[in-house]
């Protein structure tokens, strides 16, 4: 079975065709980027409106590449939530009008399913799984005791993994987004500084506000001073905070749930150390940690359509009051009805 997938919860258009839920037949993503690069960050109006003259295009060329029709699909699955509600909308209204026009099954897509079953394109799922969700807006453990259930067992008090990369890399003055500049840094600077580690005690929520804070401080209490810390250093010591509690509290979190298999998911699964870290530990003890391949941790749809091939072999359907919904949750989606 073939389903069209379509995601625009943020900055990136992106139409896939996946086959079976894990072959990926053609897969296109229009990067918004550049445009948003002169803002330092994302800017919702300009998404929509880049989202609005892009869809048909990237649409065209995903189903081009592929070198098959609407007609040939089983299903269209788009992401209703949770995004930019100006943005989703652009996708939603996109899938329902071709659902519509060919009369094909119409399945909204939680976009962190999403980010989950990217990992479904590289290997297949053993249950129970733990997912560590590190992404711009989230940041999550959660636990799948079979398809299309997601319980979640800890998440960000404040600001999410990536989010915290980003606020750092634009104290730093890097350009957007800052994840991937501040991994590199980190790959040339030392950890001189020894950043605070949230370790909640013993539960599996997290907290990047304090650190974040904390790189801000050294910072400004440096210039004060006249000290001048080298930005690579700075990148090293808080990448180094940053993975410390994520792998940490990835690690206990497998332990003490008994999974079979631990997979990242996300923007921030595409950071270096961090899947050098995770290895490395996983390792020691024998487990095996799953990455998907660095183009489908961020955005895409063909994560977008392995999710949505799961709800539609479940029988979930959408109707054609499909809306965008901006604060979809992840646990009640699991639990909708048919
Ligand atoms: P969400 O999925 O929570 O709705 P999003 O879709 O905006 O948010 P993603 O596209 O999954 O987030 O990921 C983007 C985030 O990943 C950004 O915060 C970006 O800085 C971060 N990121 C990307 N590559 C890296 C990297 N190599 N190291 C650290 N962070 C990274
Ligand atoms: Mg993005
Ligand atoms: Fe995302």
């Amino acid at each position: 079975e073939y389903i069209l997938g379509i995601e625009t919860s943020c900055d990136e258009t992106a139409v896939a065709i996946v086959k079976g839920g894990t072959e990926i037949v053609s897969n296109v993503v229009a990067s918004q980027i550049e445009s948003h690069k002169r803002f330092g960050g994302v800017v919702p109006e300009i998404a929509s409106r880049h989202h609005v003259e892009q869809i048909t295009v990237v649409i065209e060329e995903a189903l081009a590449k592929a070198e098959m029709t609407i007609a040939e699909m089983d299903a269209i699955a788009v992401t209703e939530g949770p995004g930019l509600v100006g943005a989703l909308l652009v996708g939603v209204n996109a899938a329902k009008a071709l659902a519509f026009a060919h009369q094909k099954p119409l399945i909204g897509v939680h976009h962190i399913a999403g980010h989950i079953y990217a990992n479904r394109l590289v290997e297949e799922f053993e249950f129970p799984l733990l997912a560590l969700v590190v992404s711009g807006g989230h940041t999550e453990l959660i636990v799948m005791k079979e398809h299309g259930k997601f319980e979640i067992i800890g998440e960000t008090r404040d600001d999410a993994a990536g989010e915290a990369y980003d606020k750092v890399a634009r104290t730093l003055k890097l350009p957007y987004p800052g994840g991937p500049k501040i991994d590199e840094l980190a790959h040339i600077g030392a950890q001189r500084i020894d950043f605070p580690r949230a370790w909640l005690e013993d539960s599996f929520d997290f907290s990047f506000s304090g650190l974040k804070s904390a790189v801000i401080n050294t910072l400004h209490n440096a210039s004060q001073k006249g000290i001048e810390y080298k930005h690579e250093d700075i990148a090293a010591s808080f990448q180094a905070s940053v993975v410390d509690v994520l792998v940490e509290k990835t690690y206990r979190a497998a332990i003490e749930n008994n999974v079979k298999q631990v997979i990242v998911a996300g923007g921030v699964a595409a950071n270096k150390g961090l899947r050098k870290a995770m290895e490395t530990k996983f390792k020691e003890e024998r487990m095996n940690v799953m990455f998907p391949p660095l183009s489908l941790c961020t955005d895409n749809a063909a994560m977008i359509a392995s999710a949505g091939y799961i709800a539609y072999k479940q029988g979930h359907r959408s109707g054609w009051d499909l809306n965008a919904n901006p604060g979809l949750d992840l646990e009640m989606y699991a639990n909708r009805g048919k």
